[in-house]
C-alpha cells in the first residue's frame, strides 16, 4: 500500500510542477515588450483562462486518482488496479503529448503557440500601409452639382402620390382623346410595326428545349417569310439562340439570311449574348455577354447593332444605357417600369428622352431612349390604349389558335369587306397612343413570347397585317403611312423629321437621369422579390464571374509568353475552346430569367450545372496557364499531362459548397501558387488547406513568414482530424504570381507558428472532440471583443453577433447591432412568389434557439461564429496590413429548406443619421444612385437590388456593405441597412412561372463591413455617391480573391520562377483592370474557330470615387487615372494599339504607346491590343 501512495505522491509532484511552470511561461510572456496593436488584453485572458482550464483538469486527476488510491487502500481489488493504471498511463500520455522541449528557450516557442498569439518575436502584422493621398481634378466629381436635367426619377418618386386611379380601358391611364383633324393629307403619321418574338434563353423550359422546340422553328420561318416580300420585317435579339441556329443550317441558308441583314429586312437589336438582366447583373458580365453577341454579329454578319431592344427586363438601370451608348449603338427601348411613373411621363410627353448619366455633365453619354407606355409587352398592350382593341390585332389569336383574347373578342381576318372598318379601328388606337409621345413617327411592336415559331401564325400575322397598311396608305385622307420596320427604322424616322444626327438628341426631347426600380407591373405588386430569389445561384453568378476574368487575364498573357519564348507547347486551342464555353455560359446566365432566380427548378439546374463547367473549366486554364508562366523552363511544359498545379477547391455539384483543396505537406517544401488577377499589387490574408499544423512558410526569397493555425471543423465543436487551415499574409505583383513554400518540421522547432485559441460558448465539450495540438475552453456567454490593428469588433454574448465596432484611428465607437429577421406573406390570396415581395409587414427577429458560439483568436485572424437557426454566421477580422485589415469580413450559411412562406434578411442597426432614411446603392457595380424611403409606399416598394453594395452616411460617417453577391436591400429605419438573404415560398406569384421557390439550397454569402470618417461634410442634394477608393479596392479584393494553387504532389518536381510579375507599371488605384480578352476567330469556321486571334481586348474602367475619404492599406497608387499602355505589360510586344467601341467592333484611333494617357472617371475605354 505505502509503495502506491509513493507512487501516486510523486504523480501529483509531476502533474504540479507541470501546472506551474506553464503558468509561470505563460504569465511572463505577457510582460515583455509589445506593439499596442497586438492582441494584448484578450491573449492575457487567454491565457489565464487556458491555465485554469489545465489546472481544472490536473484536478480532476488528482481527484481521480485520489479516490481510486482510497479504494486500493479499502480492499485492493484487480479492477481498481487496472483502473489505476489506465489513468496513470493517461496523465502519462497528457504530459508526452505536452511534448516540453528541453530548453527553456525552445519551450517558450512551443508554449507561445500552443496558447495562441505568441509572442516575444517582433509583432509581424504591421499597421496598414501610408494612406493614399487623393487630390486634383478627379476629386470635383464628387462634389460637382447634379446634372442638369428635365426629370429626375428620384423626385419624380417624391412627387407621385401613388394613388393609382382607374384610368378606363387603358387601367393605369386615362382615357386618350386626340383632335379629330390632326391627321390628313400633308400631316401624316408614320407607323412602324416591327414583328418581334421574345425568346427566353430559358425560362419554363431549358434554353435547349426552347430552341429545339420554337426558336429553330421560327427562325426558320422567318428566313423564308422575309424574303416572300422585302417590305417584311423581323427584329431579332438574343446571339445565344442565333449563333446555336446557324451552325445548324446551310451554307445556303446563311447566305440568304446574310442577304435579309444586308438588305435591312432582319435587324439584329443589342446583339447581346442574351436580353440582360439589369438589377442582379454586374456590369462586368452584362459588359461580357455584349462583347460576346456584339463579336459574334459583326464576325459573322458584319453586323454593328444600333438599337437596344430590351421589352421584358423587370426594371431598368441607366448603366445598360451607358454601356449600350459606348458599344456605338444610337437607341434603345425599355418597357418594364412602374406603371406610375409610366403614366406621368407619358402625360408630359417625356416618354421619350435622353438618357443622362448622372455623373456626365456634358451629356456626352446620352442616350436616346423610347419607354413604351403600357402594361406588357404583348399584341393587346402595344397597339394603343385599349388591349380588347388591340387583340383583335393579333391574328395569331385567331381561331383555330392555341392563343386567345381574353377580352372576349377574338381576331378575325382582314377581308375587302372589313378592311375599311377595321383600319379605322385599328387607326383610333395607333392615334390615340401616338398622342403619348412628341413626334409623328409611332412604333408599335408586334409579337409576344416565342412567336412565329408556327407557319401559319407567320402568314396570319404578315398578310393581314399587310392588307391593312395597303388600305390605310391609299387613303390619303387618313394621313398615315403604315409600314413594317424594324426598330432602328423607326428611330431613323425619328431622327429624320426632327433633322438632328442619329443619336442625337431632337430639339425637344427631355433629358432624363436615374433609374428605373423598383418595377411595379400593379396595385402593389412590387418586383423586389426576384432581387433575392435562388441567392446560390447568385453567389455562383459571381464566383463564376471572377473565375471567367481572371482566366480570361492569365490566358491573354500566358498566350502571348508562348509567342515571346516561341515554345508551342502551351495548349492555346484547348484551353480557348474552354474559354469560349465559360464566356458563354456566364453570359447565358445574365438572362433575366437566368440571375433573377425566377426559371423553373429545372431550368435553375440547367443553368448551374453550365455555371459549374465553366467555373471548373476556367480554374483548369488558370492552373495550367499558371503552371505555365511559373516554370523556369517552358519545354518541362507538358499538356494533358497531370497537372503541375491543383486547383484551390474542387466542387461536386453545381449546388454543393466547395471542398478546399488540401496540401498534403511533407518535410520537403512545396510550392503555392499564389495569382492576383486585378491591375494593382496586393497584399493580403490567405488561407491554405494542410494536412499537419507544423509547418513553415517561407516567400520565394527563403524568408520565413509569420502564420496562424486554425482546426477545420465537422461540427460545431469537432475538429476534422489532419486537416488544418493555415493563415498568413502574402503580396503578390500585378497580374502576377508569387510562390510561396510550406514545409512539414518537428513540433519543437516551430518558432514561426502560432495556434489559435478556441473558446466555446453554450455548448458541453468533451475531450474527444479536441484535436492535438488545439485545446478548447468553454466559457460563460458574456459579451466579448475581437480586434486587430485598426478595428475592435464588440460581439454580444447572448447572441454572437456584432454589436458595435470601434475604429481605432479615431477611437470611436459606431454601433452595429446585427439581427436576423424572418418576414411571412400575407393572409390574402396575393403572396410572394419568385418575382414579388409581398411580406406580411416588417421582418421579425428570429427567435428561440440558444446559438453555439465558437471564438477562436490568433495574431493573424480571429472570428466568431455563431450556429444558430437557420443560419451559421461568421465574423472574422485580419490583422493585415492589406485592405483586408480595414474590413470586418462577415459571411453566413443560411439554411431555410425547412421553412415556409418564409423569407430571412440580416439586419445592420448603425448609429449612422442618415436623414430621411436615404441610402445609396449601386447599379451593376457600376455606379451608386441614392434612393430614399418612402412611407407613402408598401414596405417592398423600398426594397432595391444591391449587387455590389449599398451604404447609408451623415455629416460624419459612412457605413458601407459591400457585397459579394447580388441581393435585395433596404432601409426601413433610421440608420439600418437591411440585407435579404434567402427566399422559400410555397406559391407561383402569377407572372408565368407557374411554380414557386422551393428549391432553396445551403447557401453562402459574403460581406464586408467598412466604417469611414468624412474628412469635410457631405454635399447636400446629390443624386449619385461615390465609393471611396478604399471601397472599391476592398470591393474588387472581395469579390476578386488571390486564387490558389497548391503543388500536385503527384507531379515531376520542376524549378519554378520565384515569381511572375509582368506589368511594367501597375495600374493606379482608381483603374480597374476590367478585362483582357483574347479574340476568337470566326465562330463558324470550324477549323479556325478556336485559334486565339493576335488580338486581345484591354477594357480599362476609370472608378469614380469620392476623395473624402482615408484610403489606407493599398499597395497602388493614386494618379488621377493616367496610364501608359506601351508600359503596362513586360515582355508583351504591342504592335498596335487601337481604341475601339466597347464591344471592339468599331476602331477609333491608333494610340501611342508611349503616351499617357487620362482616363476621365466613371469612363470604360476599350482597346484592341495588336500583340506580335
Ligand atoms: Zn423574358
Amino acid at each position: 500500500m505505502k509503495k502506491y501512495v509513493a507512487v501516486w505522491g510523486g504523480m501529483f509532484f509531476i502533474v504540479a510542477s507541470v501546472s506551474l511552470y506553464l503558468m509561470m511561461e505563460a504569465v511572463s510572456t505577457n510582460t515583455s515588450s509589445r506593439s499596442p496593436d497586438m492582441l494584448q488584453s484578450h491573449e492575457v485572458d487567454t491565457k489565464i483562462q487556458r491555465i485554469k482550464a489545465q489546472i481544472q483538469r490536473n484536478q480532476d486527476t488528482i481527484k481521480d486518482i485520489k479516490n481510486l488510491v482510497g479504494q486500493l487502500s479499502k480492499d485492493g481489488d484487480k479492477e481498481t488496479l487496472q483502473k489505476l493504471q489506465k489513468v496513470l498511463s493517461e496523465v502519462d500520455t497528457d504530459v508526452k503529448a505536452v511534448n516540453l522541449p528541453k530548453t527553456k528557450e525552445a519551450a517558450k516557442g512551443w508554449l507561445q503557440g500552443l496558447i495562441g498569439g505568441g509572442s516575444e518575436k517582433e509583432p509581424v502584422y504591421q499597421k496598414p500601409r501610408g494612406e493614399v493621398t487623393v487630390s486634383g481634378e478627379v476629386c470635383k466629381l464628387a462634389e460637382a452639382p447634379n446634372v442638369d436635367s428635365d426629370v429626375k426619377t428620384l423626385r419624380l418618386m417624391d412627387m407621385l402620390s401613388f394613388d393609382n386611379p382607374d384610368g378606363g380601358v387603358w387601367k393605369q391611364g386615362w382615357p386618350i382623346t386626340y383632335p379629330p383633324n390632326k391627321w390628313g393629307g400633308e400631316k401624316k403619321l408614320f407607323v412602324f410595326v416591327v414583328p418581334h418574338s421574345h425568346n427566353d434563353p430559358g425560362w419554363v423550359k431549358t434554353f435547349d428545349d426552347y430552341y429545339q422546340g420554337q426558336v429553330r422553328q421560327l427562325l426558320d420561318n422567318m428566313v423564308n417569310k422575309l424574303e416572300e416580300d422585302p417590305r417584311r420585317k423581323f427584329i431579332e435579339t438574343e446571339m445565344s439562340f442565333f449563333s446555336t441556329w446557324w451552325h445548324d443550317i446551310t451554307q445556303d441558308k446563311r447566305k440568304r439570311v446574310k442577304r435579309l441583314v444586308d438588305n435591312g429586312q432582319l435587324e439584329i437589336t443589342t446583339g447581346g449574348w442574351v436580353m440582360s438582366d439589369e438589377a442582379n447583373a454586374h456590369y462586368a458580365a452584362i459588359v461580357d455577354q455584349l462583347i460576346e453577341g456584339n463579336q459574334w454579329a459583326h464576325n459573322i454578319l458584319g453586323v454593328e447593332p444600333k438599337s437596344g431592344w430590351a421589352i421584358d427586363p423587370f426594371g431598368h438601370s441607366p448603366t445598360m444605357a451607358y454601356l449600350l451608348k459606348r458599344a456605338g449603338l444610337h437607341n434603345m427601348l425599355i418597357q418594364r417600369v412602374h406603371y406610375a411613373v409610366k403614366k406621368k411621363l407619358a402625360k408630359d410627353k417625356q416618354l421619350e428622352f435622353m438618357w443622362r448619366q448622372h455623373w456626365d455633365r456634358e451629356g456626352t453619354t446620352d442616350m436616346m431612349c423610347h419607354m413604351m407606355p403600357f402594361y406588357s409587352y404583348d399584341v393587346p398592350h402595344t397597339c394603343g390604349p385599349d388591349p380588347k382593341i388591340c387583340c383583335q390585332f393579333d391574328f395569331a389569336r385567331m381561331s383555330p389558335s392555341r392563343y386567345n383574347c381574353p377580352w372576349k373578342v377574338a381576331p378575325t381576318a382582314i377581308t375587302s369587306h372589313n378592311v375599311a372598318e377595321r383600319a379605322k379601328t385599328l387607326l383610333d388606337q395607333y392615334r390615340k397612343k401616338s398622342e403619348l409621345y412628341r413626334t409623328d413617327v409611332l412604333l408599335i411592336p408586334l409579337g409576344d413570347d416565342f412567336r412565329y415559331d408556327k407557319e401559319d401564325e407567320c402568314e396570319r400575322q404578315f398578310s393581314n397585317y399587310q392588307k391593312l397598311f395597303d388600305y390605310m396608305n391609299s387613303s390619303p385622307e387618313l394621313g398615315v403611312q403604315c409600314q413594317f420596320g424594324t426598330l432602328s427604322d423607326y428611330f431613323n424616322k425619328v431622327y429624320e423629321l426632327s433633322e438632328v444626327e442619329q443619336g442625337t438628341r431632337p430639339e425637344d426631347f427631355p433629358v432624363l437621369a436615374g433609374d428605373f426600380f423598383t418595377y411595379s407591373d400593379r396595385d402593389d405588386h412590387y418586383w423586389s422579390g426576384y432581387y433575392t430569389s435562388r441567392p446560390f445561384y447568385k453567389s455562383l453568378d459571381r464566383l463564376m464571374e471572377y473565375h471567367v476574368r481572371a482566366a480570361e487575364v492569365i490566358f491573354t498573357l500566358a498566350l502571348s509568353y508562348s509567342r515571346q519564348a516561341s515554345v508551342t507547347n502551351f495548349p492555346q486551342e484547348k484551353l480557348m475552346e474552354k474559354l469560349v464555353g465559360a464566356r458563354r455560359n456566364l453570359g447565358l446566365y445574365q438572362h433575366h430569367d437566368g440571375i433573377t432566380g425566377t426559371a423553373k427548378d429545372f431550368v435553375v439546374v440547367d443553368y448551374g450545372e453550365r455555371m459549374l463547367k465553366g467555373v471548373m473549366d476556367c480554374k483548369s486554364i488558370i492552373v495550367e496557364a499558371a503552371s505555365f508562366l511559373m516554370l523556369e523552363n517552358k519545354n518541362d511544359y507538358k499538356y494533358p499531362k497531370e497537372p503541375l498545379f491543383n486547383m484551390d477547391e474542387d466542387r461536386k455539384y453545381h449546388d454543393s459548397l466547395p471542398e478546399r483543396t488540401v496540401l498534403d505537406v511533407t518535410e520537403v517544401s512545396s510550392s503555392v501558387l499564389f495569382y492576383n488577377p486585378l491591375g494593382h499589387e496586393r497584399e493580403q490574408m490567405v488561407v491554405v488547406y494542410v494536412t499537419s499544423p507544423f509547418i513553415e512558410v517561407q516567400s520565394a526569397d527563403g524568408t520565413t513568414v509569420q502564420a496562424q493555425v486554425d482546426p477545420v471543423w465537422e461540427s460545431p465543436t469537432v475538429m476534422v482530424p489532419k486537416k488544418f487551415k493555415i493563415w498568413f499574409v502574402v503580396r503578390v505583383p500585378a497580374l502576377g504570381i508569387a510562390r510561396y513554400t510550406l514545409r512539414k518540421i518537428q513540433p519543437e522547432a516551430l518558432k514561426s507558428i502560432s495556434f489559435a485559441s478556441i473558446v466555446v460558448m453554450n455548448v458541453v465539450i468533451t475531450e474527444h472532440t479536441e484535436t492535438y495540438p488545439f485545446i478548447m475552453k468553454m466559457e460563460k456567454p458574456e459579451d466579448f471583443v475581437l480586434e486587430n490593428s485598426n478595428l475592435k469588433a464588440h460581439i454580444r454574448g447572448k447572441t454572437g453577433f456584432l454589436q458595435s465596432v470601434t475604429t481605432k484611428h479615431d477611437n470611436k465607437k459606431h454601433e452595429a447591432e446585427v439581427t436576423f429577421l424572418k418576414y411571412g406573406t400575407r393572409g390574402s390570396k396575393e403572396k410572394s412568389g419568385a418575382y414579388l415581395f409581398m411580406p406580411d409587414g416588417h421582418g421579425k427577429p428570429l427567435d428561440g434557439v440558444i446559438p453555439v458560439i465558437r471564438i477562436m483568436r490568433g495574431p493573424a485572424v480571429s472570428e466568431v461564429t455563431v450556429y444558430t437557426r437557420n443560419v451559421q454566421h461568421t465574423l472574422r477580422l485580419y490583422n493585415s496590413p492589406g485592405t483586408d485589415g480595414m474590413v470586418v469580413d462577415m459571411s453566413n450559411l443560411v439554411d431555410v429548406r425547412k421553412e415556409m412562406n418564409f423569407e430571412l434578411a440580416m439586419s445592420i442597426a448603425t448609429d449612422v443619421e442618415n436623414t430621411d432614411r436615404e441610402f445609396y446603392t449601386d447599379l451593376n457595380g457600376f455606379q451608386m444612385l441614392k434612393h430614399k424611403t418612402f412611407d407613402k409606399l408598401p414596405l417592398q416598394a423600398n426594397v432595391y437590388p444591391m449587387p455590389a453594395m449599398a451604404y447609408i452616411e451623415d455629416e460624419t460617417t459612412r457605413f458601407s456593405v459591400l457585397s459579394a453577391q447580388s441581393l435585395g436591400v433596404a432601409c426601413h429605419f433610421k440608420g439600418d441597412i437591411v440585407v435579404m438573404l434567402d427566399r422559400r415560398l410555397n406559391q407561383d406569384d402569377n407572372r408565368g412561372l407557374g411554380q414557386g421557390v422551393r428549391d432553396n439550397k445551403v447557401t453562402p454569402n459574403r460581406f464586408h463591413l467598412l466604417f469611414e470618417s468624412r474628412k469635410s461634410p457631405k454635399p447636400k442634394d446629390k443624386m449619385i455617391g461615390y465609393p471611396s477608393l478604399q471601397a472599391h479596392v476592398s470591393y474588387l479584393h472581395l469579390t476578386h480573391p488571390l486564387f490558389t494553387a497548391p503543388e500536385n504532389m503527384d507531379a515531376l518536381t520542376h524549378r519554378y520562377l520565384p515569381t511572375f510579375s509582368p506589368v511594367d507599371e501597375p495600374l493606379p488605384c482608381e483603374v480597374h483592370l476590367l478585362n483582357l480578352r483574347t479574340l476568337q476567330n470566326r465562330d463558324d469556321d470550324l477549323t479556325m474557330r478556336y485559334k486565339p486571334r493576335k488580338e486581345a481586348g484591354l477594357l480599362l474602367h476609370s472608378l469614380g470615387h469620392d476623395c473624402n475619404f482615408a484610403n489606407k492599406g493599398l499597395l497602388c497608387h493614386s494618379n488621377g487615372g493616367k496610364v501608359v499602355l506601351g508600359k503596362l505589360f513586360q515582355q508583351v510586344t504591342l504592335d498596335k494599339v487601337t481604341e475601339t467601341t466597347l464591344t471592339l467592333i468599331k476602331e477609333k484611333e491608333e494610340i501611342d504607346k508611349a503616351a499617357s494617357i487620362e482616363l476621365k472617371p466613371m469612363e470604360i475605354y476599350t482597346y484592341k491590343l495588336s500583340i506580335q
